[in-house]
């Protein structure tokens, strides 16, 4: 089983990919998150990633691909995964396409919209634990203590790409690199729809979907 959580920044796929995948006892394959970690870890490939993330630019094609094949590859995803944050452009829809048929998996998509509005006020309000990945709102999910994380008291972060002038390039960037994806998959009637404002709402869906299948 490999499932795709498909929207734009700030649409919930995070804290979705979070319960499906504890549910369905498969990893959260994050791109964001593994590209984050290049970035902290410093690796070769981090100051590169670095420039592009911070911008609010996609990563290269080449370079993300390297990093799913890579982490899909390991035994923990032998019986499935889930993406969240890939594929982006249509060549790594492709790619995606070439490792499922090499795997002989099925892929299930699933698009979330959430209008614009709601989406640029989320992201503001964003706080992540460094330490170990929770999600947190300042408005919609605040932490319990101030400004730390629930789960293992570390001091929550703000992204450096969760501002105001970067999220509006995350969003651009989205509309002319993401969106074509999108119509990839309608055309090879692949992608289900699970939109909703709440993360239960659109779990609900989800799970709907794959169980009669
Ligand atoms: P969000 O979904 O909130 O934008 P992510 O953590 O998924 O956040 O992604 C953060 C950044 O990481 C993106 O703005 C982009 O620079 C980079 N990134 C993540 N996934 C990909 C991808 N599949 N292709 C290219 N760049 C990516
Ligand atoms: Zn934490």
């Amino acid at each position: 089983m490999i499932i795709v959580l498909f929207g734009a920044p700030g649409v919930g796929k995070g804290t979705v990919a979070e319960i499906l995948c504890r549910r369905y006892g498969i990893p959260h394959v994050s791109t964001g998150d593994i590209l984050r970690t290049h970035i902290a870890k410093k690796t070769e490939a981090g100051e590169k990633i670095r420039e592009f993330v911070d911008a609010g630019f996609l990563v290269p094609d080449e370079i993300v691909t390297e990093v799913v094949r890579d982490r899909v590859g390991k035994t923990d995803c032998a019986k499935g995964f889930l993406l969240d944050g890939f594929p982006r452009t249509v060549e790594q829809a492709r790619e995606l396409d070439k490792i499922a048929a090499e795997r002989g998996e099925k892929i299930h998509v699933f698009n979330i919209d959430v209008p614009e509005d709601v989406i640029v006020r989320r992201l503001c309000a964003r706080r992540i634990c460094p330490k170990c990945g929770a999600i947190y709102n300042l408005e919609f999910r605040p932490p319990k203590k101030d400004m730390l994380c629930d789960c293992c008291g570390a001091a929550l972060a703000h992204r450096h790409d969760d501002r105001d002038e970067i999220i509006k390039v995350r969003l651009r960037e989205y509309g002319k690199m993401t969106k074509p994806v999108l119509d990839y998959y309608g055309k090879k009637g692949m992608a289900a729809h699970a939109s909703g404002l709440y993360s239960e709402e659109v779990i609900n869906k989800i799970v709907g979907v794959l169980e009669k299948k």
